[in-house]
């Protein structure tokens, strides 16, 4: 059976548009123009949802709040789409669990990538099983603790290897700073933003060509950081 994904927009002519462009790409599409109607299309619908595309501006209520709901109610990836681009209001949004944002306009071949990325991080957190990631010429084994540059082993600290762990298993999703510090540190570090601009120097110096160009630990300015997205497995 197809992903049936939820698209929830009040714009309708926006609704249509991405119904239309997923449809074509094999998803299974319900569209939902209110807060409401969606809680009632999660709760009733007769094949589950696997994934919410989510607007924030409804006419019955913030978005925010079904994102709550959801994540109350239900494990399943939330992707936002939203015209607010502020970085305060996406670190919030990825904090209170949604997988991922986009801003408008986007172009729905971005759309698309990143609903691939996130069914494919729920299917691997269902999973439970070992990861290893690979880029180009990096390879991360996560089981083995083990770093791999163009082959050869990369030695890393205790701490560098956890940030990059972190990041590794949700490649291709921006994790924020909040959330690796807690990861990583633990609780009472989560305001420690300098450690990770140090620990974010440091794995860059030791696996990117060009630290100041970095292809693979990237920076979401105001937000977190994002490892590429991996491979998919072959
Ligand atoms: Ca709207």
């Amino acid at each position: 059976m197809s992903m049936h994904v939820l698209l929830v927009e009040d714009d309708r002519a926006l609704r249509q548009t991405l119904q239309s462009a997923l449809e074509t790409e094999g998803y299974a599409v319900t569209g939902s123009g209110s807060c409401a109607d969606a809680m009632a299309l999660l709760t009733h619908h007769p094949q589950p949802v696997d994934l919410v595309v989510l607007d924030l501006g409804l006419p019955d209520a913030d978005g925010g709040d079904l994102l709550a709901w959801v994540r109350q109610h239900r494990s399943l990836p939330v992707l936002v789409i939203s015209a607010r681009p502020d970085d305060v209001g996406k670190v919030r949004l990825l904090d209170a669990g949604a997988d991922d944002y986009l801003v408008k306009p986007f172009s729905i071949q971005e759309l698309l990538a990143r609903i691939r990325v996130s069914l494919r991080h729920r299917g691997v957190a269902v999973q439970a099983t070992v990861l290893s990631y690979q880029v180009g010429a990096l390879q991360i084994d996560l089981a083995r603790h083990q770093v791999l540059l163009r082959g050869q082993g990369v030695r890393l600290t205790p701490t560098e290897f956890k940030l990059l762990a972190r990041l590794a298993r949700q490649a291709g999703q921006v994790v924020t700073h909040r959330q690796l510090l807690l990861d990583v540190w633990g609780a009472e570090h989560v305001d420690q933003v300098h450690y990770l601009r140090l620990y974010m120097g440091q794995l860059r110096a030791k696996l990117e060509a060009v630290a100041a160009e970095p292809q693979w630990l990237l920076t979401e300015p105001g937000v977190g950081y994002k490892l590429a997205e991996a491979l998919p497995p072959a």
